[in-house]
């Protein structure tokens, strides 16, 4: 490899994914269209969800109410058009997933099913410096349940002095947990750093003293191949506006493995929209579940986000996962590589990749440790047109998504560091 623009673009001119960069619509900052490296906080909008959305606007002025029968794509079904896309990303059957709610309401309704502490199996092992939102989701159901979160929540970290979480570690703290062990509730991917965990691993390990395993796959999800049914994981929610290209808040989805989808024993929230679809507009007392990941619904279909999530997913599915993935590890790679060339051409610069070398254990995202003047640094990309993440205490996140990032945006993003550390 070489950080050249010759280099860039040849790696361009072989990449079979590049003419999809113009299927998107890419920011724009002073007449210039952006360095866009935050895909894994919102991904961008693909050209096509104007039309998919406005031919539900157009329905709904066409039919009113009638469009949830008489839509060019009736309303009273419309999540189903996004399950066979879900399934294939997670590697799913059908009926295992559904699109409803956003992902932090998913997985309070996850936990209402999956989580059911005794007074000897209560315990649930998740990663130290989880997302917020998933930390202040476990402990308001371990409050739910009377517990509290300092005796009921066990966190695995790194160890001192690392960044990354080692496999071991967590395999040791769940067969240490042992019986008391109700949960290991981890994320797919680790949003700070960027590290792709072994969920089939994990979840052997915790069937195997008795416990259940779900994941947030908010950061795995479209990143990453994942194969939820045959990893016999329990459960799992994302959201779809991260590497799905959704849109802002767009739907999110859940996986029930089918070994629990039809356990009607399981307790959950229910709504209208799981229950028995050939009796729901009976309004009939007594909730009878849908069978599947659909039985978990509360509400009916939000239309709208759910277009844009279907212009997103169709391409994804004319794409595929594995064209994705090999793509994406060659960008990555790439930008691993110019950012340790810079690094060992400049003695003011020490950008450290916190990130997983391995290929297996990490997905677009790269996170860098800006020793020094990381907050700086990032001002300065901005002002250049990067748009990329900063995370305190310094942390610069860099995702280079295989469906519109190029290998000349990665290079031109090593120049502006370059242009910064020259000043
Ligand atoms: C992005 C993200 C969320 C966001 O939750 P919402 O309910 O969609 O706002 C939650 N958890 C993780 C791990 C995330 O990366």
């Amino acid at each position: 490899m070489k950080n050249t623009i010759e280099h860039a673009a040849d790696l361009d001119s072989k990449d079979t994914l590049s003419d999809y960069r113009g299927r998107f619509h890419i920011p724009e900052s002073n007449d210039k269209e952006v360095y866009y490296f935050t895909g894994n906080s919102l991904g961008l909008q693909p050209k096509s969800a104007q039309s998919y959305v406005q031919q539900e606007l157009d329905d709904w002025a066409k039919f009113g109410v009638e469009g949830h029968f008489h839509a060019k794509n009736p309303w009273v079904s419309y999540h189903k058009i996004l399950s066979g896309p879900f399934a294939r990303l997670v590697g799913a059957n059908e009926d295992e997933v559904v699109a409803m709610n956003g992902l932090s309401v998913n997985l309070h309704l996850m936990m209402v099913s999956f989580y059911r502490p005794t007074a000897k199996r209560f315990k649930i092992i998740c990663e130290a410096k989880a997302f917020p939102s998933d930390q202040y989701m476990l402990e308001s159901q371990v409050k739910f349940h009377g517990l509290e979160p300092d005796q009921t929540i066990v966190e695995v970290g790194p160890r001192e002095g690392e960044h990354l979480i080692r496999k071991e570690d967590i395999l040791a703290k769940i067969e240490e947990v042992g019986d008391e062990l109700a949960l290991v509730f981890w994320g797919g991917v680790n949003y700070y750093s960027g590290q792709v965990f072994d969920l089939k691993g994990i979840t052997k390990k915790a069937h195997s003293v008795g416990a259940l395993a779900g994941f947030d796959l908010a950061h795995g999800v479209g990143n990453v191949k994942l194969d939820l049914h045959d990893w016999n994981v329990d459960f799992a929610c994302w959201c779809s506006y991260k590497y799905l290209n959704s849109g802002p808040g767009s739907v999110s989805g859940i996986f029930v493995h089918s070994k629990h989808g039809s356990d009607d024993s399981m307790p959950r929230f229910a709504g209208w929209w799981g229950h028995d679809e050939s009796r729901r507009f009976l309004m009939e007392k007594e909730f009878v579940a849908m069978q599947g990941a659909q039985g978990w619904q509360l509400s009916n279909a939000p239309v709208l986000i759910m277009a844009s999530c279907k212009a997103s997913m169709d391409i994804f599915d004319e794409v595929g996962m594995d064209k994705l993935v090999e793509k994406s590890k060659k960008l990555t790679s790439f930008m691993e590589f110019v950012f340790n060339d810079i690094s060992s051409r400049y003695s003011n610069c020490n950008l450290e990749v916190i990130t997983p070398k391995e290929e297996g254990s990490r997905g677009c995202q790269l996170s860098v440790l800006a020793h020094g003047q990381g907050k700086e640094m990032f001002d300065f990309l901005t002002a250049n047109g990067v748009i990329a993440d900063w995370r305190e205490p310094n942390v610069i996140r860099l995702a280079a998504i295989p469906l519109y990032n190029s290998f000349a945006d990665v290079y031109s993003l090593g120049q502006i560091i370059e242009n910064y550390l020259k000043r």
